[in-house]
C-alpha cells in the first residue's frame, strides 16, 4: 500500500470522524474522569476500548513501552497540575516489542543510519 493511499485513507477517516464530532466539540479541555493514562504506543493496543473511554474522559499519554520517560511525566505533570487529573494508571501489556531488544541495540542501530532498521 502505497503511502498516498494510507494518507488518503487518514483524511477520509478523519473528514468522517470529523463530521460525526457534534457536541463533543464543546467537552471541556480537562478529562471529565479525572485521570490520565500512560501506556505502550502498541497498535494492538486500544486505550479507549480497555480502558473504557470516551472523548473527553482522560488523557493518555503513548510511547514506546509505556516508559515513564521525561516527556511522558511532563506530560503527567501538565495533566495534573493544570487539567485536574487526580490519578495515573501506568499500564503494559505482555508480548511488548520493547522486550525484543535492549539499549545497546538500539543505540547500534542509531549510530549506524537512522533509516528504518529491523530487529532479527
Ligand atoms: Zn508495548
Amino acid at each position: 500500500m502505497s503511502k498516498t493511499t494510507i494518507h488518503q485513507e487518514v483524511l477520509e477517516a478523519n473528514a468522517a470522524y470529523a463530521g460525526n464530532f457534534g457536541d463533543k466539540g464543546k467537552l471541556p479541555m480537562p478529562p471529565g474522569r479525572r485521570f490520565a493514562v500512560l501506556t505502550c504506543m502498541d497498535a494492538r493496543l486500544d486505550p479507549a476500548k480497555f480502558a473504557g473511554l470516551s472523548e473527553g474522559d482522560a488523557h493518555v499519554i503513548r510511547n514506546a513501552g509505556g516508559r515513564a520517560s521525561d516527556d511522558a511525566i511532563r506530560s503527567l505533570v501538565i495533566s495534573y497540575k493544570l487539567l485536574g487529573t487526580k490519578e495515573f494508571f501506568v499500564i503494559h501489556h505482555r508480548d511488548c516489542g520493547m522486550l525484543t531488544f535492549n539499549n545497546s541495540i538500539i543505540s547500534d542501530l542509531l549510530s549506524k543510519s537512522l533509516e528504518s532498521a529491523v530487529v532479527d
